[in-house]
Parts: C-alpha cells; structure tokens; sequence
C-alpha cells in the first residue's frame, strides 16, 4: 500500500497503514489519508508523534473522565499487579478488589440494587443484560417472554447482540445485524427531528409512549422482556429526552411488567450533573450496564448491576442448571477493579457531581453563545458535560448534508488542525464529551478552537 505523501517510509504513519486495520475507518480512505498518532497525555490534552498538541473534547471516546494522565491510578495499578495481577471470578472465586468495587457500586446505584457482576467492555455488559433478561424469563417459567425493544440511533455496542440492540445503519448494515426478529426499534425521543409542527415536548413524549405501547401490545406482552435505553443517547447524536418522556416510558413498562435496562456506559459516574444518568431523568431500573468512567478508562472493566427481583430469578435458575454459565476470563479482574476504585475514591473526593454542574453550565453556555445562529447549526443541546452541535444544510427544513460531503470528518479534521479533537457523529452532530476534570479556562478554550474549526469548513463549503 502506497503511504501517504506525508508518510516517510517506516513513519509509524506508513507502518499503521502496513499493518492496523481500524474501527470505525473509511480503511481505503485510511490508506490514502493514514493516522493521527498519538504518543502522550496529560490533563485534557494529548499530543501526537510530530509534537502537536490536542484538546481532547471527547475524552477519547467519551471515557477517559480523569484525562490522559495519573500518577495515582498508575501507582494502584502498578501495586495491585504486584500483589495479584490475575485471579479470576468463576466456581466461586474471589478477590478483595472484585468484593471492595462491588461494595461501592452498590452503595453508589441510584436505586435499591442487590449484586453486580463484571465484563470488560460496555458491549458485553449489554449483551450480558440481554443473556440475563433471557435466563431469568425462562427460570421464572416465562419462556415467551424474550424480546427487546431499543430506539432508532441508540447505541449499546457492537457485539452480535448489542449491536442487535443499537439503532444505527452503520452497525447493521452488511453485518447481517440484528441476529434475530426478538429485536425491535422505537422512535428516537429526539424532538428537533420528530416532533411534529407546534408540538411541545410533552406531547412528544405522550406519542412515544404510544407508540411504545402499540409496539407491546402488537408483539404480545407475553413476549415482550425488555426495553433498553441510555439515559441521553449518545454516539447517535447526544439526544436529550423530551420533558416527561421516560416517565412516560417507565409506566407503560410497568404495565407490561418489561425490564427496564439503563445502559450508563456514558452517562455514568457524573456526565450528566448527577451521579448517574437515571439520577437526572428519574429512571428506575432494574438493570444498570456501565463501563468507560468506571475505570476512567485506565483499563477496560464494565459492570451489570441488577436488583434483587432479576437476581433471584437468576440464582433459582443457576440452582436448576448447576451453574450460572456465564462469565469473561477476566470478569472483576484485579487490577482494572483496583483502578475502578481508586476512580471512585478520586470522584468522591473531587466532588464530582457539583464539579460536572459547574462546569457543566459554562460549557453549556458557552457552546450556545459561539454556536447558535451560526449559518450551519440547526441546534445545540447537551447537559452537564455533554453537547452536541447538530449541522443541518438548511436551518428552515432541519435537513441534515447530503453524506457525500462528509462534513463530520471535514469537521474532524478542521479540529485537527485547530488543535482541538472533535468527532462528528451521525445526524451531522459535532460532539463535546470532554474529560470530567476540564476546567472552565480550558473549556472556553476547546469552544474557541471548534468555533475557529466550523468556521474553516464553512469558508470551504462556499
Ligand atoms: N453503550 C453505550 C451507551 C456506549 O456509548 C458504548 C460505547 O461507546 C457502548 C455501550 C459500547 O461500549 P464498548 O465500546 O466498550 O463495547
């Protein structure tokens, strides 16, 4: 493959593309336009192998909540694999670490919650949830009682079945996704685009509701397990709720008596201005899928928190059977639960939640005052400390760009060269997820940069 012209030979710009095959990469576009390596953080920033520097305003993938640098986590990281590196959790092991985080957890779970067991990533949380929801329906002697409904544009993962369970093209297109009709989508509760003229977000929420309802009633209750939901939605365009909607939802659930699963991969551990996305929107699960801040992002854990009604089912069906099959070689490993609790101790002593609804605010305003009325933003939403600016090709028809002119990875890399790291999702909405430790100097800075970026590809687009 030919590096590109910027790429001497055996740059790691010509090795990556030798070598890395990429998620989330247009590969044969790749070939051509090869990577942005980067070699080091600190803070809210990283640099990449020719000494720029970023700003990272989507902490990674909207994970890395403690930035890209910590001497603390490194040290607990460092003293756990010294003392225990390995050790595994299945035909009843233990470990303090895996006991200690668990502890936590369920002391910090937004609702009474009764056990949590452990993956690696938000993936296999949600497809742990789902293999869960089955398992149950089945030990409580409801067999039919196995679909799951999900939102257009959510996203919960890429695995056979989360990525049955996301709601996005890109996902399911040539992957043959979803694996099976036990999965169903709904409306995305996302008012800009689908409420209708004159509509007020309450009665947009109603007519979700609705149609969540019919949906039920067409599939039969009786077949009907769960309904999953992040609490913003956020890789398919950070979409607020409208007003009242998930109290809305919550009660039809109810009524069909359907396992609500509240997939906090983002929204945990502070985003939003609470403790939890569901502190925010009153949710009351009764499963809890979280991961990325859960470590900072330090090294890869995910947690399936579950309250005591689905853990019973769970352990009559493991008395049946003999076991509970299920499990990761590395469910609750040591050194990624260490480093998950020393992130909840820096939390709480950070004071997060007031912290995130500080800053919060500033970066929420401040993304409304360089934004809004800017000839290529149709709107600006967010809460607490994540935001998206949504570009529409006409502000009166809210119509997004036709996607041949690509303007997310235009964006992308305007920001690149603004020093600034945006990510453009689908919707045509520029993301702002920035690591929770940004302060508000560094935010007015990161807004400043991807106001200068927006400005360089509208100038381009003329
Ligand atoms: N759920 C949500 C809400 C996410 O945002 C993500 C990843 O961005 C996932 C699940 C999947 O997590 P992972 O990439 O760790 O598998």
């Amino acid at each position: 493959m030919t590096p590109p012209a910027n790429a001497a030979r055996n740059s790691n710009a010509a090795r990556d593309i030798a070598h890395v095959m990429h998620p989330y990469t247009d590969q044969r576009a790749h070939a051509v336009n090869g990577p942005v390596v980067i070699t080091r953080g600190e803070g809210v920033r990283v640099w990449d192998d020719q000494g720029k520097e970023y700003i990272e305003a989507m902490a990674g993938l909207w994970c890395a909540s403690l930035g890209f640098s910590s001497k603390r986590l490194a040290d607990v990281a460092h003293q756990q694999m010294l003392k225990l590196p390995f050790y595994h959790a299945f035909t009843a092991k233990s470990h303090e670490p895996l006991i200690d985080l668990s502890e936590m957890l369920i002391e910090r779970a937004p609702c009474p919650m009764s056990k949590v067991f452990y993956a690696n990533s938000g993936s296999e949380a949600n497809d742990t949830a789902v293999k869960m929801i089955w398992y149950y329906n089945n030990a409580i002697g409801r067999p039919l009682k196995k679909k799951l409904i999900a939102r257009h544009k959510a996203y919960h993962g890429i695995t056979a079945v989360a990525g049955s369970l996301t709601g996005l093209p890109a996902n399911h297109k040539m992957f043959d996704l979803p694996v099976s009709d036990r999965f169903i989508h709904v409306s995305t509760p996302h008012h800009y685009h689908g409420g209708l003229p004159g509509e007020s977000e309450e009665d947009f929420a109603t007519r979700l509701a609705t149609e969540l309802e019919e949906t039920i009633l067409r599939e039969g209750p009786e077949t009907v397990a769960g309904f999953f939901a992040e609490p913003v939605m956020g890789a398919g365009g950070v979409m607020v709720p409208p007003a009242t909607y998930f109290a809305k939802i919550q009660a039809v659930l109810r009524k069909y008596d359907v396992l609500f699963v509240a997939d906090e991969v983002i929204c945990g551990f502070g985003r939003t201005g609470n403790y939890w996305g569901c502190q925010t929107f009153d949710i009351t699960p009764d499963i809890i899928t979280c991961a990325k801040a859960l470590s900072a992002s330090f090294l890869p854990i995910s947690a399936i928190i579950i309250n005591d009604k689905v853990f019973q089912g769970l352990a009559d069906g493991s008395a049946t059977i003999g076991t509970f099959g299920h499990g990761f070689t590395y469910s609750g490993h040591p050194v990624s639960a260490a480093v998950a609790m020393e992130t909840l101790k820096i939390y709480d002593e950070m004071n997060l939640v007031e912290h995130v609804r500080t800053v919060g605010a500033h970066m929420q305003k401040a993304l409304r005052d360089r934004f809004e009325g800017h000839p290529l933003v149709g709107e600006v939403r967010g809460v607490g400390m994540v935001g998206a600016v949504e570009l529409v090709a006409d502000q009166a028809t809210r119509k997004n760009f036709d996607p041949s002119v690509k303007i997310g990875p235009r964006l992308a890399k305007a920001g690149e060269a603004e020093g600034v790291i945006l990510r453009g999702l689908p919707n045509d909405a520029m993301a702002f997820s920035p690591p929770l430790i940004m302060q508000i100097d560094d935010i007015d800075r990161m807004v400043e940069r991807a106001g200068r970026a927006l400005d360089a590809v509208t100038v381009q687009l003329r």
